[in-house]
């Protein structure tokens, strides 16, 4: 089978590698329709975390609609021909973290997350033509028929984790809210929290191109980039009689990102941050956050088995719309050239699908 292997930084080849096969007797083998990359697999592609990866061996890609083609003996819930799609990472449903929840630290797999690389569980990824599905009946999806291949791959990450970030921070009708980072996830929180307030609503991003897609929301968009950020800052201030904003959504994750929500803070704000922060020296001020009574909730590991049934309804009752984030389609063959556009962030560039 063909997948996208990890090579170095910024460089992936799509090769023949080993087939995904049945291992243990719950693992079943989907075939991609559809899958992305996420901004997460950009920690990895750009050789940023380079301990989590084998170079010529590890495969990334978490996001997916998939078929069902090789179902193992004790599988009960999925059969051949079924389109599913998968969480980011493999949950068991019986350990103590996935009965408190917490799936994405599932004890029995050790939060083993597909195409992540060795170090979380060395699992192949969906940018390929087949995936093994461990734990299927634990942790697998069936795709409703009313959800399309193009939308199904923004269950198994996106979706699930603007929700959790933006229903984790409690925003109320009357509420200015600032989110930062406006890429594919940040511009469906940014819709979901549209729909919870009639106060002003901040988008910041360094990309004009992501700016536009905020305002084009009802956003009131600002400049995040180095030189603009505290005129930005400054802006917020003076248009909300001095504050700052109540909620902050961040999924950026970034050190000067979340440094940005700190500022932009009032007094007793709520920081939800949904973004991946792999950035360890990143100092945060204990001050900054005590003067001003913060609250902090980072969720960017995110649960996302917990919320793919909420992230389903969603999409069918129309409240959100994943495919206005589209804006590149790729096959697999050329997936090498597009993930480099997609680091890159090249002006009209947003959330790209591949399909084998
Ligand atoms: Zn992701
Ligand atoms: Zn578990």
């Amino acid at each position: 089978m063909r997948a996208a292997v990890y090579h170095g930084p910024r460089t992936v080849t799509v090769e023949d590698v080993p087939d995904a096969t049945i291992q243990e007797p719950g693992d079943l083998v989907v075939a991609t329709k559809t899958a992305s990359m996420c901004g997460s697999d950009l920690y990895l592609f750009n050789g940023e975390v380079p301990d989590l990866v084998a170079p010529g061996h590890t495969t990334l890609g978490h996001e997916i609609c998939g078929e069902v083609v090789e179902v193992g003996p004790a599988v009960t819930r999925f059969a051949v021909g079924d389109r599913v799609t998968f969480p980011y990472s493999v949950s068991c449903g019986r350990c103590g973290c996935c009965r408190a929840g917490q799936t994405a630290h599932c004890l029995t797999t050790g939060k083993a997350i597909y195409g992540f690389g060795t170090a979380f569980g060395d699992l192949g990824g969906s940018q390929a033509e087949y995936v093994r599905v461990p734990h299927a009946d634990d942790h697998l999806e069936h795709v409703p028929d009313a959800i399309s291949d193009d939308v199904a791959p923004f269950l198994s990450c996106n979706l699930p984790a603007a929700a959790i970030a933006v229903d984790a921070a409690g925003i109320e009708s009357t509420d200015t809210v600032a989110v930062v980072g406006c890429g594919p996830t940040g511009l469906l929180a940014l819709d979901l929290v549209r729909q919870r307030t009639h106060a002003a609503v901040y988008a910041l991003d360094p990309v004009a191109f992501r700016r536009e897609q905020a305002e084009k929301r009802g956003a009131i968009a600002l400049d995040a980039g180095p030189d603009a950020a505290d005129a930005s800052i400054q802006t917020i201030i003076d248009t909300t009689h001095g504050l700052g904003v109540h909620k902050i959504i961040e999924f950026a994750g970034r050190g000067p990102a979340f440094d940005l929500a700190v500022a932009l803070a009032r007094p007793g704000a709520t920081i939800s941050g949904g973004g991946v922060y792999l950035e360890r020296d990143h100092t945060v001020s204990l001050f900054d956050m005590y003067f001003k009574n913060l609250r902090l909730l980072l969720n960017g590991f995110a649960n996302a088995k917990t919320a793919q049934w909420r992230a389903i309804q969603l999409i069918e009752h129309g409240v959100i719309d994943p495919t206005t984030v589209v804006t590149h389609r790729t096959r697999l063959a050329e997936f090498p050239t597009a993930a480099q556009q997609f680091a890159d962030r090249e002006p009209g560039f947003l959330k790209m699908l591949i399909t084998p």
